[in-house]
């Protein structure tokens, strides 16, 4: 079976498409290349056992390897600055029998070069196993937790107020509760135990899997709420008022804080934000977070992020961070007063999203392109894009999971605009 990298590196149902042949074949083929390593997990249940794999695969390629255990994908990325390379076994939002590897250079995930580098080792299982003597070593360092928070409280300054955290069982259960506590908060958790059945709820932060971190923010009077997905690369939030706050108005909260010349979002990104920040160049990118930090980087960006819940606060890492996310928001609650009023400072424009099973999403996508291409301009960074003087359809293959993405907004016909884009794809995915 050949292996491909996503958007977020290779990812898949364990033991079906993630077996510990592929764990192996990945270690070695990364081990022939990276001579320092720097490994982790999420708390998945296959976490321990692909990771064994893949620390197989790279000590048998002659690799130096350092486990820093079960810490979330951030932790692992500002790790990484110290190796030539770091692996990061997770599945980050999906679900309990998924899991894969993220890797990162310098901090950073990998570039698409670097990602066709790897890609070609392992099609080709171009590697050679490194001779006895030459065979890698391993240990363990618990450090990279500590190191984390101490970048983040550095950057940081002390609040009190109360934060009800939902850490979705995930990584982020060893680490946000224990900072914003260190910050001066009054911290209540919810599913704050790692457990990788994810018992309390689905590890994707959303409205829909959020209701009981809304109950809790309101009945415990907290001033807000945070929650993470399973690698606590993401943060969404709650605001004190029980309400679930949109990926898109999340964005907008923090870019009008921390833009000064220029940002990264991606294509799918609403138009508040152009209204929103005069003066400040915004650069579109394809849709995931290695683009956007990959661009921030190349134009030397403020800030980045994506309404999935990936904020990129350059100064702090290139990497995604839910955790310094967080901290960046209860500082700034703590500081500028009522978040329910805060956001609502910030104008709703109405927005949809779907997502659609589809497994030939490249002969899809040529059809949903011809069509769309009849309402208007299109614009193909990502899938296809039309912009219209009242809102913009957007339709695109996912980057991770075999389904086909619609995001729709217009202030007065959104749902009309999706219902036809609905349509064009249900067409096209039959
Ligand atoms: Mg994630």
């Amino acid at each position: 079976m050949s292996v491909k990298f996503g958007s977020s590196g290779i990812r898949g149902i364990v033991s079906e498409e993630i077996t510990p042949q592929i764990a192996l074949d990945f270690g070695l083929a990364i081990g022939s290349i990276y001579h320092e390593v720097v490994i982790g997990r999420d708390p998945r249940v296959s976490g321990k056992m692909l990771e064994s794999a893949v620390v197989c695969g790279l000590l048998a390629a002659g690799s130096k390897v350092v486990k820093i255990g079960m810490v979330p994908t951030p932790t692992l990325a500002i790790a990484s600055r110290n190796f030539d390379c770091g692996i990061m076994v997770t599945a980050s939002h999906n679900p309990a029998e998924y899991n894969g590897m993220k890797v990162f250079k310098k901090g950073m995930s990998f570039d698409s070069k670097d990602q066709e580098e790897i890609e070609h080792l392992l099609n080709e299982k171009k590697w050679s196993f490194a001779k006895w003597e030459k065979t890698g070593n391993v240990s363990e360092n618990g450090t990279a937790l500590r190191e984390h928070t101490d970048i983040i409280l550095k950057n940081i300054k002390n609040a009190k107020l109360k934060v009800v955290v939902d850490c979705g069982c995930g990584a982020a259960s060893v680490i946000t509760p224990y900072l914003l506590r260190e910050m001066g908060c009054q911290v209540i958790t919810l599913n704050s135990q790692p457990d990788g059945h994810f018992p309390g709820r689905e590890p994707e932060p959303m409205d829909e899997t959020l209701g009981s971190l809304k109950i809790m923010v309101k009945t415990a009077g907290g001033d807000l709420g945070i929650a993470h997905d399973g690698d606590a690369d993401r943060m969404m939030a709650v605001d004190n008022q029980g309400r679930f706050v949109t990926g898109d108005k999340m964005l907008a909260f923090f870019a009008v804080r921390e833009a000064k010349k220029t940002i990264a979002v991606p294509v799918d990104t609403s138009r508040v934000i152009d209204d929103l920040l005069d003066g400040v160049k915004i650069s579109r990118t394809k849709v995931g977070d290695v683009y956007v930090a990959e661009e921030l980087k190349r134009i030397g960006g403020d800030f980045g992020g994506e309404p999935s819940g990936a904020w990129i606060f350059p100064g702090i890492s290139l990497c995604p961070d839910g955790i310094y996310a967080a901290a960046r928001l209860v500082e700034l609650v703590n500081r500028e007063g009522d978040f329910g009023d805060l956001l609502d400072d910030i104008p709703d424009y109405p927005v949809k999203r779907g997502a659609f099973p589809c497994s030939d999403r490249h002969k899809a996508m040529s059809g949903i392109s011809r069509q769309l291409g009849k309402l208007g301009a299109i614009n193909t960074l990502d899938g296809v894009r039309v912009d219209m003087e009242d809102g913009w359809v957007l339709v695109r293959p996912s980057g991770t999971e075999p389904k086909i993405r619609i995001t729709v907004e217009s202030m007065n016909r959104c749902d009309e605009l999706y219902k036809m884009a609905e349509d064009i794809v249900k067409g096209e995915i039959k």
